[in-house]
């Protein structure tokens, strides 16, 4: 074969092979074009290697022209590559478009669980009394927990806060008050001081309507110059009214706490009978809502506060009996079992 027949042999194929690629139509088409004409086993290898039937003088000449062929097809190819890959994401974005006008699959609102809700009320009141939110930890050393308020080892008060120990150190345990919160308090800051401390207890207790291991306290402490009882019985009495929004009475018992002196557990008249007598007061026409006392100066003294110098008051609410109150629920158990039925209601 002449060079000159040669020469158009591979016009031929260099047209061919430029309709071919502009002929597909995705990437995998392409590479098989790719392979077929300028592969190993390609078409264009086939001229390169009829170049040993040509005379010496012509073998440079269609060097150069294999060559250029080559060339021009790798860029042709190139661009076509460009082009169907652009095209095929331009196909993929408008398949994944994303119809903002199309109405959304709606998930269920929930709202806020009861014992959140009422907790929440609480510190309301509070705040408005000039009170402000302490937190602390739910896992507390023995120390916190009982020793610097009041109650030591053997102390009778500890059996009847029995608690969960943790493995992570000796006398690490669930707290089992909030009271923990108060000394944490007075360690960190001076007199005079105005906080509650919301949050979640543990007593290892047996489970039933009335008792259940975990529940929530909001404890409150007032320390300031010349607090008297008389300041405690009034701040609680509005509280309790605030709460319940009934102008209920209420009344101070005699009590025990270990870290305050005297002591107190604050009833009031009944909110269902208002006094009268019914099965929820047992007829007694009163309400035990929550335990309260002036703090023992011997508390004070242990956190570096001079008891000379300041008073003050403490007290401690269970969150899920004033809620069993305000609501009128009769079993504990309620707020914990995550039933819909329930927890609609409110
Ligand atoms: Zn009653």
């Amino acid at each position: 074969m002449s060079l000159l027949e040669i020469e158009n042999q591979l016009k031929a194929f260099e047209s061919e092979a430029i309709e071919a690629f502009q002929s597909v139509s995705d990437l995998k088409e392409l590479e098989n074009l790719r392979q077929k004409y300028l592969g190993k086993k390609g078409t264009l290898k086939t001229f390169q290697k009829g170049m040993g039937q040509l005379d010496q003088s012509e073998r440079p000449k269609l060097g150069q022209l294999t060559n250029g062929v080559q060339e021009r097809l790798e860029n042709a190819l190139t661009r076509r590559k460009d082009d169907l890959f652009e095209e095929e994401l331009l196909a993929r974005l408008e398949g994944e478009k994303i119809d903002v006008t199309l109405p959304g699959s709606c998930t269920g609102i929930g709202h806020i669980h009861p014992l959140s809700q009422i907790t929440e009320e609480i510190i309301q009141i509070f705040y408005s009394m000039g009170f402000t939110v302490a937190d602390g930890p739910e896992i507390e050393t023995d120390y916190y927990n009982f020793d610097a308020l009041n109650t030591p080892d053997n102390h009778p008060a500890r059996d009847e806060q029995d608690t969960f120990y943790t493995n992570v150190g000796p006398k690490v345990l669930l707290r089992s008050q909030t009271s923990t919160v108060q000394i944490r308090v007075m360690e960190d800051k001076k007199p005079p001081l105005r906080i509650i401390s919301p949050g979640r207890v543990y007593r290892n207790e047996e489970i039933n309507a009335r008792k259940y291991p975990l529940f929530h306290q909001v404890e409150g402490l007032l320390i300031d110059k010349d607090v008297s009882f008389g300041q405690l019985k009034g701040t609680l009495t509005a509280f309790i009214q605030a709460l319940f929004q009934k102008p209920v009475k209420t009344r101070f018992r005699p009590d025990f706490f270990p870290f305050t002196e005297p002591s107190a557990e604050l009833d009031s008249q009944c909110l269902f009978c208002m006094g009268a007598g019914c099965r929820t007061c047992g007829n007694r026409g009163w309400l035990e809502l929550l335990g309260c006392g002036m703090v023992d100066p011997n508390v004070l003294q242990g956190v570096g506060i001079d008891p000379e110098e300041w008073s003050g008051f403490a007290f401690g609410m269970g969150v899920e009996r004033l809620a069993m109150l305000k609501y009128g629920i009769n079993d504990i158990r309620y707020f914990f079992n995550n039933d819909m039925r329930f927890l609609k209601q409110f």
